[in-house]
């Protein structure tokens, strides 16, 4: 996109493309390439060398050990590391604890946390969800009760992405019922080796291990662990809520999955001509680089003056953004065809390395128009808002 750039800040891009090339991993960018997920150790080891050139956190103030860039700047970094195939800082440490925490945190907290959110010492997960609390979050159940300097948990999380490799949890509890199901509610930080926290796997239809179930029996924290005040959790939550929505999808993302769409297409042969000789695919591929380009300016237009967007702009640029990511992966998955089929093995299929990852990836993309609030219900916030 022709982005009206200032010399200051092309240079920055310019100096964030020769950081990644010099220092991000082949074996990590390969990986990512060919669109599988990035590793624990891979996240890691790349947020560890962002965090030594101060950018591990793009979006904090610098007194806070942040980057203290402005919003383009942030912009163009995490597009950067969309577009090299590099892992993004980990969102739970980053884009939803660090500014909770920043926000709402205790002197202590800050200090104590902050500098291992950014090197990724401390590896966070989110336990909102539970069985019955997804979309209506305020009716969760876990409990925590005061008993002395500890809270006592008991009750259930579920869909918890990378609980198993995570540390700690930040998550929210019923301090106490009150008729208003928002009250009462409390955020949390919960050391995940605490005794009575169970981790289960659930295996996704991609055949991995992402999300969990974790299970709170009697599990003891103390009360320093809060973050805001008893009963106010909520407050911080939707104010956490509205940075996760945003970076569920990236618009560098679209843009090199459609790129390497392109690359693809150009390698499969189609009687004596190639697929991207094919008009169907020209005009798919046309149409799909006109939507991103018109995500672009949206989110660029919407983040650089939130104050102009529409009140609604974090859940249409959610919907919109799930939405192209899930057309783009599904073009992927169709480019490998039916010998891409890796689990769901056929008999004689036999997928090549680029072809192995793009179906169960499609797969796991269904999930984006779930996660972080499903698509409906950011129909649902886009017609109160914007509507009426
Ligand atoms: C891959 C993945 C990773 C996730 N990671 C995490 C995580 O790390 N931490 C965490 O806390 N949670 C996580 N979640 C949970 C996620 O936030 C919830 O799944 C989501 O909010 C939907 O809640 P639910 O699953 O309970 O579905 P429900 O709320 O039961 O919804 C079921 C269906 O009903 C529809 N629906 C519900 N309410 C309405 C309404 N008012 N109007 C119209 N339609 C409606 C929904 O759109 C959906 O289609 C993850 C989910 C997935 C799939």
């Amino acid at each position: 996109m022709d982005l009206h750039l200032t010399p200051e800040q092309t240079a920055f891009r310019e100096e964030v493309r020769a950081f990644i090339a010099q220092r991000l991993p082949a074996e990590i960018r390969d990986r990512l390439r060919r669109g599988m997920p990035p590793r624990r150790q891979d996240t890691v080891a790349w947020q560890r060398m962002l965090n030594e050139r101060g950018w591990a956190a793009p979006n904090w103030p610098r007194e806070h050990g942040g980057a203290g860039l402005g919003i383009t700047e942030q912009l163009l970094l995490i597009d950067e590391l969309a577009l090299a195939n590099a892992p993004q800082p980990l969102v739970f440490n980053i884009s939803m604890l660090g500014p909770a925490l920043i926000r709402f945190g205790t002197d202590a907290q800050k200090r104590e946390l902050l500098p291992r959110l950014a090197s990724l010492d401390l590896w966070f997960c989110q336990g909102f969800s539970e069985p019955g609390a997804g979309s209506d979050l305020a009716s969760l159940k876990t409990t925590a009760t005061r008993e002395g300097d500890f809270y006592t948990l008991q009750g259930q999380k579920i869909w918890t992405t990378g609980a198993h490799n995570a540390d700690w949890m930040f998550a929210l509890v019923r301090t106490e019922k009150l008729p208003r199901k928002q009250d009462g509610i409390s955020f949390l930080l919960i050391d995940l080796r605490s005794a009575g926290v169970r981790i289960r796997p659930i295996t996704t239809l991609d055949g991995m291990h992402h999300v969990n179930e974790v299970f709170f029996d009697q599990v003891r924290v103390p009360l320093a662990n809060i973050v805001g005040t008893e009963g106010h959790g909520w407050s911080v939550a939707k104010y956490l809520l509205e940075h996760e929505r945003t970076t569920i999808v990236n618009v560098g993302q679209c843009r090199e999955r459609l790129a390497y769409a392109r690359t693809l297409a150009r390698h499969v042969s189609l009687g004596n001509t190639s697929l991207a000789g094919d008009a169907a695919m020209q005009l798919e591929l046309a149409w799909l680089d006109a939507e991103v380009r018109a995500l672009e300016i949206t989110t660029w237009r919407f983040l650089t003056d939130t104050a102009q967007a529409p009140a609604s702009w974090a859940s249409l640029l959610k919907l919109k953004g799930v939405d192209l990511y899930q057309q783009i992966m599904a073009l992927l998955a169709r480019i490998a065809g039916p010998d891409g089929m890796e689990r769901i093995a056929l008999e004689g299929a036999n997928p090549s390395e680029w072809q192995a990852p793009l179906i169960p990836r499609y797969f796991h993309s269904r999930a984006s128009s779930i996660a972080g609030g499903s698509s409906e219900v950011q129909k649902e916030i886009i017609a109160k808002l914007t509507l009426g």
